[in-house]
Formats: C-alpha cells, structure tokens, sequence
C-alpha cells in the first residue's frame, strides 16, 4: 500500500453502493486510474456529487497492489474550466476532448505530454472563441502521441512525397496514404486533397501550435478523414460527434 499524489482530471463518474463514488481520472503521473471515492456522494455538505467531471485537481490516493480500484484520500480543485461551462459549444467541445481520452488510453499507462497536451487544449477552447482547430490539432497530436498516426507523407507502397502531390488516397486499413498509381488498386480508400496531407503533417509537427487559419473546406475534409480512421480504430462512432 502506497500513497500517490499527482495531477488529475476527472473522465467519468459513477455511483458505487449507498454513499461512495468511483471516479476515473486522467492523470499526470499515473495514465488513466480508477479510484474509490468513500462516502463522497452525500458527504459534501450538501453539494451532490463531489468532485465534478472536466475538472483539474490535485489528487492523493492509495495504490492496491491486488485490486484495479485505488483509495481517493484528497483532491484540491485546480481548476474547474469556468468559461466552457456556460458556453454549449466550448462545452461540448470539452466533452469531445474528454471523451477521446477516455477511449485511447488504458489503465496506469502513463504519457506526461498527452497530459499536457490534454491541459492545454482544455484551457484553449476555454480561451478562444473557435475550438475547431484546436479539435483537429488534438485529434492528430494525439494519435502522434500514442503511436496511432498513419503514413502521411509518403505512399505505403511506392515511398513516393506526397506532401505536395494535388491529391493521394488514404486507407485507415491499410494505415495511410497511397499515390494516385498505387491507389488504384485498393478497395477501402478516401480521396484527399494535398491541403488536407499538408495540414495534418503540419499541425503532426507541432506540440504547442501557433493559432492556424485553416480554410473551412479544409477543415471539414480533415474532420471527415480523422472521424473514419478514430471509427475504424475504435470500431464504433464516438457518442460526441453528433454534438459537434
Ligand atoms: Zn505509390
């Protein structure tokens, strides 16, 4: 039995008998944890639920060797993201981000910049006024960060560039790009433009990205090619999409 303490936001809540809680958190120090929060469902003078979902805190818990469920001893509120609260689209967009880290990452496995890139795009949107692009660069930093990115700058099969081809194929089961010739002969493929390849390379590039102007047309077909290769690596839809 070991105490804990690190940096955690909160992904998902859950009631547990009478009075407890279980409460996931994505933490800094530790990956995604599942944690037992005693009595906190009614002890919190009068405020339900405790500890609230989206919320940055300082967490203590106690680590079981033999049990998946940690002991929440103590959190203190960092930051609970105030403006994307009474704002439905910085919100749902929250919740999108939420939700993509809840599904990519599995338990006690720890990557510290995904945190704190996790942290940044949370306090992004919060900031500014359009989250689409701060979506969009998420999505791809973060599939980068996990080892998921595709082959986006050279064909699979022939290795040709593709950066500033017009157009190339992409293939989420074949895992990247293919040359207008070598793209023939694949049945499961989308037609991209070299705009959208030159984006996604460029926003790939960058952990902490200077606020990019990315034309609409642009943004919907990188929306569209990032929404089929996360479906077909997750092998289902994600419950946000139809918020955003
Ligand atoms: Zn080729």
């Amino acid at each position: 039995m070991s105490f804990c303490k690190t940096p955690a936001v909160t992904l998902k809540r859950s009631d547990y008998r009478d009075s407890s809680q279980i409460i996931t958190f994505y933490t800094r120090d530790y990956g995604k944890i599942q944690t037992l929060a005693k009595g906190l469902k009614r002890s919190v003078k009068g405020v339900s639920g405790g500890i609230d979902l989206l919320t940055y805190n300082n967490i203590v818990f106690i680590h079981r060797e033999r049990s998946s469920l940690n002991i929440l001893t103590e959190w203190v509120l960092q930051d609970n993201f105030h403006s994307l609260r009474d704002n439905l689209k910085k919100s749902h967009s929250a919740f999108y981000i939420l939700e993509l880290i809840r599904e990519f990452t599995e338990e006690n496995d720890k990557n510290e910049p995904l945190f704190d890139l996790f942290i940044n795009t949370l306090s992004e949107i919060a900031s500014r006024g359009d989250s689409t692009v701060s979506i969009l660069a998420f999505e791809i930093q973060m599939l980068a960060l996990l080892g998921h990115l595709p082959e986006m700058k050279h064909c699979v099969t022939c290795k040709a560039n593709l950066n500033s081809k017009r157009f190339a194929f992409f293939s989420a089961l074949e895992c990247g790009l293919f040359c207008s010739h070598c793209g023939k002969d694949i049945k499961e493929r989308v037609k991209i433009s070299g705009g959208t390849i030159a984006t996604i390379n460029y926003l790939a590039s960058k952990t902490r990205k200077e606020r990019l102007a990315i034309q609409q047309s642009l943004q919907i077909e990188i929306r569209n090619l990032l929404r089929y290769y996360i479906s077909f690596l997750l092998s289902k839809e994600l419950k946000m999409w139809k918020y955003l």
